[in-house]
């Protein structure tokens, strides 16, 4: 936990034990389990203590089977596995865009990668009406279940904003478990691979034991910096058993689980690396205050999303998913 993490912000509290295991029951009923990951405590990023250093890489917004792919053969000539936070509204429509996305995925995960859920339209949850935020959850989850066979467990909300107590609620009830990440790459802000490896040796120099790695296979130079990002890991490591010290081990976000039960979550500040100003578009203020209480859960929609009927598609593109 950097020092820059002062603000333990309300949201943070509101994650203790009582809250989310009581909520665990109320979410949406499926018949498909979340698997493993489902429903621990928050993922924050940090390295684990049981590793000495330890680097998980997790990679958000896609599929985009335009870039996807590429990034898929160099993680299998490294043999590694990595974590894909899907965008719902990638994989939701019967053109030619949609199904190679939807091809893309169920690709990653045949190749062993953990696909994970990050919203439908990657918008900012915190403040969305009750429906609006059940879609946003709903339909992902929805689409990941139909394409992949079985349903996400890990959630990364869009820009790592998660703050309001009813957003919270609805991730928790749901059986999910929030990631977050600790080494931003910023690359969403440059357009160059070299760029993205600076930013990545400037955020391991701020975390010297590794942690989550936040990167976006939308972007091209971002997948470019793959290859750069494991060879700088790879000399680091080269200096450290050099100097007899544990070397970045790579890990899954499995590394960082915590089931529910063992402790409680530290104070996380969640909107702590919120500047991931891939910014978003500014919102009406919070519909329920932070201090609100339990009811806003009731927002947690039994249904499963809504298809077109619903009235919540999206009349066009996201722009900002892709950021
Ligand atoms: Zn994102």
């Amino acid at each position: 936990m950097s020092l820059g993490a002062r603000p333990i912000l309300l949201a943070a509290a509101l994650l203790a034990l009582p809250l989310t295991s009581a909520l665990a029951l109320r979410g949406p009923v499926s018949r498909h389990p979340r698997g493993p990951l489902g429903g621990g405590q928050l993922i924050d990023g940090e390295c684990p203590p049981r590793y000495p250093r330890c680097i998980a890489l997790t990679f958000d917004d896609g599929p985009d089977y335009r870039t996807t792919p590429r990034l898929l053969r160099l993680l299998a000539e490294r043999r590694l596995r990595v974590t894909f936070f899907a965008v719902g509204h990638r994989l939701d429509g019967d053109d030619l865009f949609h199904r190679r996305n939807r091809e893309t995925l169920v690709e990653a995960s045949r190749q062993g990668h953990t696909i994970a859920a990050h919203g439908y339209r990657h918008i900012v949850l915190d403040g969305l009406r009750p429906e609006r935020l059940a879609f946003e959850l709903d339909r992902t989850d929805q689409l990941i279940t139909a394409t992949l066979g079985r349903r996400p467990a890990l959630f990364r909300a869009p820009f790592g904003l998660l703050g309001s107590r009813r957003a919270i609620d609805a991730v928790f009830s749901r059986g999910y478990t929030p990631a977050y990440w600790m080494l931003d790459t910023h690359d969403w802000e440059v357009r160059d691979p070299r760029a993205v490896l600076r930013n990545f040796r400037a955020a391991l120099d701020g975390h010297p034991r590794g942690g989550v790695v936040l990167q976006h296979d939308t972007r091209p130079w971002s997948v470019s910096a793959v290859p750069l990002i494991l060879n700088e890991l790879d000399r680091r490591n080269a200096a450290l058993i050099a100097r007899g010290e544990a070397p970045y081990r790579m890990v899954g976000l499995g590394a960082f689980y915590r089931p529910l039960g063992h402790e409680a979550p530290r104070g996380m500040p969640l909107s702590r690396r919120r500047r991931h100003a891939h910014a978003p578009t500014p919102q009406a203020s919070p519909e329920t205050p932070l201090a609100g209480p339990q009811g806003a859960v009731s927002g947690a929609s039994p249904s499963a999303g809504g298809s077109a009927s619903s009235g919540l598609q999206p009349e066009g593109p996201a722009q900002a998913a892709t950021r």
